[in-house]
């Protein structure tokens, strides 16, 4: 069985467009740069879209292992 683990690489904020990536080597959200750069509201708190959606382990098989 194939398990994979999935890391969000990028984020966007539902409420503001915010708009971030990850840093594997600082671990670390940043601001996305160069053309996607959007900074959006200060005061945003942030609904970003992998919350609650994201599923960090991703299992092709159709069973699990006890
Ligand atoms: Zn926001």
């Amino acid at each position: 069985m194939d398990v994979t683990i999935r890391k969000p690489t990028e984020r966007e904020c539902e409420e503001c467009g915010r708009r971030e990536v990850w840093n594997d080597t600082t671990g670390t959200w940043r601001v996305a740069v160069g053309d996607d750069r959007r900074v959006g509201e200060v005061y945003c708190i942030h609904e970003w879209d992998i919350n609650g959606t994201f599923v960090p382990v991703e299992s092709d098989g159709d069973g699990v292992d006890a």
